[in-house]
């Protein structure tokens, strides 16, 4: 009979890298999701072979004491969270002092840092789990994290890795995200030494899709008025007429975070039934904003995924206002819905009535609607060249 033994820490934490790294993609979002919690105003990414050989994240934030350096590449260590309770009102991106811990032990990592109003600050590298010692490092305010030879120990994992231009491409997505959902964040982000997006931090969320997604969506889009209540709901969504054969342009963003969610993409999709043809999806970006301990962000290893406490309201509270915003701009000739359509409630939770949908059932959302995995679909670029060869792979 096999007996039964505890696994060395090395192997424990290749297994959780293994859950949360997949691709140099959620080395970017790991990083960038740090920046963000450390609130910085500007955020650097450099990239060289679509983040396979480097991914350099400089950040302009808070920044790490000397002492708490070697505490960032242990697990379970973060600053985030200090009990249990914690875990219920998550305002943070990160919160279980896992990324780095995880990253470290796949790659060589090498974190630079200066806390904001001292003199100097400190490094340290850590190569596959092995920790280095704590030097000084008198670099600007804010941290540097620099990571290399991604996988260089896992060598099933690095055979899973695609093209450079298919790995540049999902990085750039997720700073795409990171970017609508930080509307106030200066972004640079840099590939091979060539510029691909520099998002300055006076650009606005509609000027945002723009860079993005181009032209055609910005000046399509038709916004999602807000709702006020416990749960607010706020962004756009764009004219019908510029539909897609898929869904990757429907962007959720819960408390800021980037989501996907089948019921409210869902929601998305039947607020535009009868305006698009069968096998086309809707263009959207929408915002929720809701207290913490309405939503389950523990949920998923990467986070990409949340829990609702009350899921069935957020669906009618999504499909209510795309629908109204629709209706407003009379783009819903074919949709029989009544001509008076109540204003949004006080409390954005509470549900339309029922009879305003009569003639859509309460359908079951099908697998179909669910988020796609990320790709730079409708990027536009400085790098065209990388751009266009990502988009084709
Ligand atoms: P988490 O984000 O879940 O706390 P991480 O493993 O991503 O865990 O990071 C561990 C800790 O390292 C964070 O809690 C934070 O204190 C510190 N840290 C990491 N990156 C940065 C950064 N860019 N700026 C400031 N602190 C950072
Ligand atoms: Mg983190």
């Amino acid at each position: 009979m096999p007996r039964i033994r505890q696994l060395p820490p090395s192997v424990v934490t290749k297994i959780a890298a293994g859950e949360v790294i997949e691709r140099p993609a959620s080395v970017v979002k790991e990083l960038l999701e740090n920046s963000v919690d450390a609130g910085a105003t500007r955020i650097d990414i450099e990239l060289e072979q679509g983040g396979t050989e480097l991914i350099r994240v400089v950040d302009d934030g808070h920044g790490i004491e000397p002492a708490d350096l070697p505490l960032v590449f242990a697990s379970h260590a973060t600053s985030k969270l200090k009990d249990a309770d914690d875990r219920c009102r998550i305002g943070t991106l990160g919160f279980r002092g896992e990324a780095m811990a995880s990253i470290s032990g796949v790659a060589r990592v090498t974190v630079q840092s200066r806390a904001a109003g001292q003199a100097t600050g400190a490094e340290l590298s850590c190569y596959g789990g092995d920790l280095g010692e704590v030097r000084p490092w008198n670099g600007a305010a804010g941290t540097r994290v620099e990571v290399r030879h991604l996988f260089f120990n896992t060598p099933v994992r690095k055979k899973f890795l695609r093209a450079i231009s298919t790995e540049l491409g999902h990085a750039v997505e997720t700073v795409t995200r990171l970017a609508l959902g930080n509307p106030a964040l200066h972004l640079v982000i840099r590939h091979n030494g060539r510029l691909v997006h520099e998002i300055p931090a006076d650009a606005g969320l509609i000027e945002r899709i723009g860079l993005f997604f181009g032209k055609d969506i910005r000046d399509a889009l038709i916004e999602v008025p807000g709702e006020v209540g416990p749960v607010s709901l706020s962004g756009f969504v764009a004219d019908p007429a510029c539909d897609r054969g898929n869904a990757r342009l429907q962007y959720l963003f819960v408390n800021g975070r980037c989501v996907r969610d089948r019921s409210l993409g869902h929601a998305l999709q039947e607020a535009f039934r009868g305006l698009l043809m069968s096998g086309r999806y809707a263009i959207g970006f929408l915002f929720l904003q809701m207290p913490p301990d309405q939503v389950d962000v523990n949920v998923h290893p990467t986070k990409s995924e949340v829990r609702f406490r009350d899921s069935q309201a957020l669906y009618h509270l999504v499909r209510g206002a795309v629908k109204r915003a629709l209706l407003a701009r009379n783009l819903v000739p074919r949709l029989q819905v009544p001509e008076s359509v109540p204003e949004p409630t006080a409390n954005a939770t509470e549900l339309p009535p029922a009879s305003m949908y009569q003639a859509m059932p309460e359908p079951t959302p099908p697998a179909t609607v669910a988020s796609p995995p990320p790709t730079n679909s409708g990027l536009r670029t400085h790098d065209s060249g990388l751009a266009a060869a990502s988009l084709r792979s």
